[in-house]
């Protein structure tokens, strides 16, 4: 029997940062060494192409917030902890407590941007470099940043929702205005909190003054908020039907006056389309990401730490197959010795390279560099043009 593979998170303490080759301390040194791992021809018979994997350093600079702070070693907010799947599926408080949060939080989410990180990776794509991205954010910048490369969800999106009894998925927008209809008066605390700028993610400290705190993936923290009064809506395509549960009996859905999903239901919970803690990938995303692994010849690592096991898990695949592998990431990532661990000494990046720098700044000089006519002759665009093309093929097939 397969095993599920399961979004857990990691708590060990992360190793302490290498620098590959020691000429990559630099900024200039940097760039020279992700260059050399680009245009050097991947070992044995590996494609040319490069798939990149990204994780919540690089949507920082979009004003969101890091599950792990500058020195990957400490939560940012330390009394923050994720809701787990299984706590979310079973208890209806619970999910009282995640709606009220998330939905404070969505605003700001809404608003929020992708940023230079994400548009070199756009720019990468276009110079032929990237062929798919693989990510574990959930705030969809990699496909609103560049449609045109393949993006892989890894822990899927906060844009939707999804039904736990049938699957189905809805904007989360709509969502949003349901849950702004079931509980007036926490939508006007919203509204009040908006129209004075006190969840701005650009006034960190008006936040701390009023006792807000953000957290990851639009969590948005009130102390002594009455989350026990928040009322979210039923799926409302189980409530028109419902469906079957598990041992082949009918399922309950019941609303209150309002359509609020009533504690005597059984079905029908709507859960963000993300995959929580304690959840598992489902297969068909699990199989695209490996194959996307398996597609390319090289892999580079963009602000994570790949804390996460499915994210650590494809970089080691990539790894067995002989991938010369790049990691930009501030403070530590996991197992990162064993990536690097058989490198030729002075190596100039072509077989590996490990910086320690922020993505939105480095990536955008990079690009720059890559640009200018010098010492490498860019490979002819169609050939990385048809990769991308059968890529996305690829990918699309897989999530349907
Ligand atoms: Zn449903």
């Amino acid at each position: 029997m397969k095993k599920p593979l399961m979004r857990i998170p990691y708590t060990e303490l992360l190793p302490s940062p290498a620098t590959i080759p020691h000429t990559a301390r630099s900024l200039p040194g940097a760039i020279a060494a992700l260059q050399e791992f680009l245009h050097a021809p991947p070992p044995r018979d590996l494609p040319t192409s490069t798939v990149v994997l990204t994780g919540a350093g690089l949507s920082v600079a979009s004003g969101l917030a890091d599950y792990r702070g500058a020195n990957g070693t400490y939560r940012v907010n330390k009394t923050y902890r994720p809701i787990y799947y299984h706590e979310f599926l079973a208890n209806h408080e619970a999910r009282k407590r995640y709606w009220a949060r998330s939905f404070l939080g969505w605003t700001t989410l809404r608003k929020a941007q992708p940023n230079a990180g994400h548009y070199a990776v756009r720019d990468l794509g276009r110079l032929g470099f990237v062929s798919g991205v693989i990510t574990q954010n959930v705030d969809s910048f990699h496909p609103r940043a560049h449609p045109e490369i393949p993006t892989l969800e890894l822990h899927g999106y906060l844009r939707s929702t999804v039904c736990a009894s049938c699957r189905s998925e809805f904007p989360r927008e709509v969502l949003q205005a349901e849950l702004a209809r079931l509980n007036p008066l926490w939508d006007a605390f919203l509204q009040e909190a908006i129209a004075t700028g006190a969840l701005d993610t650009e006034d960190p400290r008006e936040k701390r003054a009023r006792g807000i705190k953000m957290n990851p993936d639009g969590d948005v923290e009130v102390p002594d908020a009455p989350y026990t009064t928040f009322r979210y809506p039923a799926c409302p395509k189980c409530l028109a039907s419902p469906p079957p549960l598990a041992d082949g009996a009918r399922g309950t859905v019941e609303v209150d006056g309002d359509g609020a999903w009533h504690p005597t239901s059984n079905a029908g919970i709507l859960k963000p389309a993300v995959v929580m803690f304690g959840e598992s990938i489902a297969n068909g995303v699990k199989k695209a990401a490996e194959d996307a692994i398996d597609g390319a010849g090289r892999l580079l690592v963009l602000a994570t730490s790949m804390a996460t096991y499915s994210a650590w898990r494809l970089a080691k695949r990539a790894k067995d197959r002989g991938m010369p592998i790049a990691i930009v990431n501030i403070g530590g990532v996991r197992g990162e010795e064993v990536f690097f661990v058989d490198l030729e000494p002075g190596q100039p990046g072509s077989q590996g390279v490990r910086v320690e720098m922020s993505t939105d700044s480095l990536l955008p000089a990079l690009v720059e560099e890559l640009r200018r006519p010098g010492l490498w002759t860019l490979r002819s665009s169609p050939e990385a043009g048809s990769i991308q093309e059968n890529e996305g093929a690829v990918f699309k097939n897989m999530l349907q």
